[in-house]
């Protein structure tokens, strides 16, 4: 029979050994990657009158919201384990089998570029090394924007609008649903949510009026130059502060 102190001994041991044994299990397997619902860059009604606060207030908090969780739920899986969101969106697009991980992954990494697209008082026209490259692959702002108010129209249904680099040519695709223009070796530089849920509250059935209302009032041209000039990849899950390269122009 142990004495009491032996059992209290005893329970020190194993105690002990499992605390230092728990860290090595639990490190013995890489996290599985998340997304976040990362804060708006600006206060939500910051963009009225051309897009209410309640538009903002369902996009970001209940539709965008709603992508982060499902991927996150979706990306729980030993294969995922020590990838980065991007690297899982590449996989699932190749796999029909992981549709829906793709459609809110997507959705996630779409909507996170979206919000810092815009800004209150911005639109306009972009300036700089851009408007170089944007007259050298369209000829004119004018026909950029053109080009850019015909896809949003175009897209039959839910989708996006993007302006993207495919090597040193600037072009304008648009995207059906969650699809994004990253899957075929695009840089996204700049995007317009055109499902209805971006502008129904707001504009109902007048997709061209939010576009032009985007265009005219709130893409964060900033923001695009700054994906034009940097090299390399599309990054948009990288954090916003992360410090850029000091080569960088
Ligand atoms: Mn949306």
């Amino acid at each position: 029979m142990p004495s009491p102190k032996d059992s209290w001994l005893f329970a020190f041991f194993v105690l002990a050994g499992l605390s230092l044994l728990s860290p090595a299990i639990l490190s013995a397997d890489a996290p599985c990657p998340k997304v976040v619902l990362p804060p708006l860059p600006y206060a939500q009604d910051a963009l009225e009158p051309h897009i209410s606060s309640a538009t903002i207030g369902f996009h970001h908090g209940k539709h965008h919201a709603a992508y982060v969780t499902k991927a996150n739920e979706l990306m729980v899986a030993p294969r995922f384990e020590g990838k980065k969101p991007l690297d899982v969106m590449m996989i699932a697009a190749q796999d029909p089998a992981l549709a829906g991980l793709f459609n809110n992954l997507a959705q996630a990494v779409n909507h996170e570029f979206f919000w810092q697209c815009l800004k209150p008082n911005g639109g306009g026209e972009p300036t700089g090394p851009l408007a170089e490259a944007i007259v050298k692959s369209f000829g004119s702002w004018a026909k950029c924007r053109e080009e850019l108010e015909t896809a949003a129209l175009g897209q039959f249904g839910s989708g996006w609008v993007w302006l993207v680099a495919d090597g040193a040519t600037l072009k304008v695709v648009k995207t059906g649903n969650a699809e994004t223009p990253v899957t075929q070796g695009l840089k996204p530089l700049l995007t317009i949510d055109v499902w209805e849920h971006a502008y129904y509250l707001d504009y109902q059935n007048r997709r061209a009026a939010f576009v032009k209302a985007v265009l005219d009032h709130l893409i964060n041209w900033e923001f695009v130059a700054a994906n034009f000039a940097r090299p390399g990849p599309y990054a948009p899950l990288e954090p916003p502060s992360e410090p850029k390269p000091a080569s960088e122009p």
